[in-house]
């Protein structure tokens, strides 16, 4: 048996059988199931080398949504580099609920603080054609690749037209005038000392993007108390936060004003999204 053939390879790999698959086919630009119907093709010189460099790049702890430059959210394939934060499946549900809270909305404007990859307000943007969707980060290197994201996922003709892309520290550049019906952050939320930050993929992605280098709840202290001079009345705000911050982040919210306060679970049933409705 020759030890070149994708069979073989995948025998031999010391990753998990699923992220061996996923970078194959990504070397080889092949669907999934031809690793089965090809798989004692014995593969050149050039393609088994570029696998081998990127088997031990993933065995040495780098995550493979920055290997292959790609990672699938909310049904979209979204561009990752390691100047962004790689999209989560728990983010969804922040999507989901920003989208249930402007249905009956006629042309909502939504803001994204700190949109990283672009993946929450591409997500919603997609959902929403008729929505005005501005997104914000600190990052220029961040903002290359929400435009670049931006630009291939969604329609140039949609009624709410091109993303707003922005460089901002949450609020800073924001015109005083501007009202949102909904604003949405996925802001750094990992307390600076957690172990969590020298661990897993979380080593490669920017630390800028994780932790706010304080409690966890600094960057949501000013989303939070920033919130009311840019929302509409019956303006929604709805943040995610980690684990164990769900009756923190109410707390904040009540305290600023807002009503109708609540968390969502994830589906590992984490309370993982809180929120709350601007009084009108
Ligand atoms: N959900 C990420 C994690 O725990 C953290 C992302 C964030 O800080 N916004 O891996």
């Amino acid at each position: 048996m020759s030890p070149d053939t994708p069979a073989a390879l995948l025998r031999a790999s010391p990753l998990p059988p699923l992220e061996a698959r996923i970078l194959l086919t990504h070397v080889l630009g092949w669907r999934r199931t031809e690793l089965i119907t090809r798989g004692d093709d014995v593969l050149d010189a050039a393609a088994l080398a570029r696998y081998q460099t990127l088997e031990a790049r993933r065995a040495a702890g780098e995550p493979v949504a920055q290997l292959i430059g790609a990672r699938e959210f909310f049904g979209l394939d979204f561009d990752v580099t390691p100047d962004v934060l790689i999209p989560r499946p728990e983010t969804e549900l922040l999507v989901e609920t920003a989208l249930t809270a402007m249905e009956g909305v006629s042309r909502p404007r939504v803001l994204d603080l700190g949109t990283g990859t672009g993946a929450i307000a591409v997500a919603i943007a997609s959902m929403r054609p008729d929505a005005q969707v501005w997104a914000l980060d600190r990052s220029v290197e961040a903002l290359v690749v929400a435009t670049r994201n931006a630009t291939r996922l969604l329609d140039a003709r949609r009624p709410g037209g091109a993303l707003v892309l922005m460089q901002s520290n949450w609020y800073d550049t924001l015109d005083t005038t501007r009202r949102f019906d909904v604003i949405v952050s996925n802001p750094p939320y990992i307390a600076s000392g957690d172990p969590h930050l020298s661990e897993g993929d979380l080593r490669f992605e920017p630390r800028g993007a994780l932790t706010d280098e304080a409690d966890g709840l600094s960057a949501i202290r000013i989303i939070v108390a920033g919130a009311p001079t840019r929302l509409s009345a019956n303006g929604v705000l709805l943040i995610e936060h980690g684990y164990d911050q769900a009756e923190a982040v109410r707390a904040l919210l009540s305290a600023q004003g807002f009503v109708e306060v609540h968390s969502e679970q994830d589906l590992a049933g984490i309370e993982r999204i809180s929120g709350g409705r601007l009084p009108g």
